[in-house]
């Protein structure tokens, strides 16, 4: 069974010890059954909130699948590459995520306002709405942080087709209860259900498809038929990969971590006794109180990464406390802050107001980009496809 338990161990152990439980069953079994949302998960690997911190990395979770099957594991493989695509595909267009920002803004101004809408929109997150399926995912979602891939589509589709409610609301409601919420996956994933990522398609769901890949457990009515595209303006031109930074030997340097990427290791050059930070912007995926098994998770993973880089008394800052990062690491007399790359989101933003404070206190900030990101992202211009030829050449 792919059960996650409660809470969720937020440590490297336990996300390589899952990875090897899942292998086995990462080829002919996953490419048969991983639409089936039933109890326990069996079908899929319940990876995500580990992949999402990078307690494991992509590039280790690709590897290790390539070892135990040379052959036949091609889906499982392209799900995990699906990751790095939308990954690669937002950090080129960083202002579809501020629009999403901005639409999000201004969806919860219509909330205080609008009464029918409010009190929609809490029956959608409570789970009281009536329709089969998608309350138990609301309630599903909210009591374990994470909800099965086809789940979050039947989901995501009633909401912005049936309910009729602003697809931020939607996004905003995952982000902030999916232990594995990302700005890209899961941003991009609802604009790709409403019709705003490939121009004229929509994802529909459908009772027959709901109950099959659900064993019968759901079979909703009045679900909308029509679900035309929602409008959008094009996309804009992707801009150029960013270039990571190089690390300057010699400078006294410290490593920031942050929830984008909690592997701790993989950085050629960096001293493997490096003064240890955190950066923890958690509470800023969304205006909204973040699900207690988020934070949690994330406050035991810092735990674990500090005591495995032997540094269990590591400072951790919030976004709130950029000046007192930066007085500290001046006080240690820290020339060079050494962080990996954070992709579009709340922690590069964090990193953007703290590289002028740095700077004042003559402190580099040097973004490290893993080797994964920097060969895919290139690749990330058009469709999923036209990706996936490019990174497998
Ligand atoms: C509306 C919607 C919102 C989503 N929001 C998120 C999100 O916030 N964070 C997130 O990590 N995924 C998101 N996904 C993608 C996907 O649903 C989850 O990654 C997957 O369900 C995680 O479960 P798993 O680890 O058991 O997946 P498996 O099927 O075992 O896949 C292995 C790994 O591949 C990656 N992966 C699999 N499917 C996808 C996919 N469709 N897109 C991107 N990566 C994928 C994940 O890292 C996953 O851990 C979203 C999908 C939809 C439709």
């Amino acid at each position: 069974m792919t059960q996650l338990p409660l809470p969720l161990p937020a440590t490297r152990a336990a996300a390589t010890a899952r990875l090897a439980a899942f292998l086995p069953r990462a080829g002919a079994s996953y490419a048969a059954r991983r639409n089936e949302d039933l109890p326990g998960h069996p079908y899929v690997s319940g990876l995500s909130p580990y992949i999402r911190h990078r307690l494991v990395t992509e590039a280790e979770v690709l590897d290790a699948t390539l070892r135990a099957h040379p052959q036949g594991a091609d889906k499982f493989l392209a799900e995990v590459w699906w990751r790095t695509y939308w990954k690669g595909w937002l950090e080129r267009r960083p202002a579809i995520w501020s629009a999403y920002r901005q639409g999000l803004t201004e969806a919860l101004n219509r909330v205080q306002t609008e009464a029918g809408l409010r009190a929609q929109w809490e029956a959608a997150c409570k789970g009281d709405t009536g329709i089969d399926g998608f309350d138990h995912w609301a309630r599903e979602l909210a009591a374990t942080g994470y909800l099965h891939n086809h789940a979050r589509m039947w989901f995501a589709s009633i909401w912005i087709f049936t309910l009729r409610l602003p697809w931020e609301l939607g996004a905003d409601f995952f982000l902030r209860h999916l232990i594995d919420g990302d700005p890209a996956s899961n941003t991009l994933s609802w604009r790709w259900v409403g019709g705003l990522h490939t121009p004229g398609k929509t994802y529909a769901a459908t009772p027959d498809n709901i109950a099959k890949n659900t064993n019968g457990r759901f079979r909703p009515t009045g679900l909308a038929r029509d679900c035309r595209p929602l409008s959008m303006a094009p996309h804009p031109a992707p801009r150029p990969v960013p270039d990571g930074d190089a690390l300057h030997p010699g400078a006294a340097t410290a490593l920031l971590l942050h929830e984008d990427d909690l592997a701790g290791d993989g950085f050629p050059g960096l001293p493997a006794a490096t003064p240890l930070l955190f950066l923890v912007t958690t509470a800023r995926r969304s205006p909204l109180a973040v699900n207690p098994l988020v934070t949690g998770f994330v406050d035991a993973a810092l735990t674990d990464t500090a005591a495995r880089l032997g540094q269990p008394d590591a400072p951790r800052f919030t976004e709130g406390d950029l000046d007192a990062l930066a007085d500290h690491l001046a006080a240690q007399g820290i020339r060079q802050l050494a962080t990996p790359y954070a992709p579009i989101g709340p922690t590069a933003a964090a990193l953007q107001r703290l590289a002028p404070l740095l700077d004042a206190r003559g402190i580099r900030l040097a973004r490290l980009l893993r080797d994964h990101d920097a060969q895919a992202w290139p690749y990330a211009t058009h469709g999923f496809f036209r990706f996936r030829e490019g990174v497998m050449a």
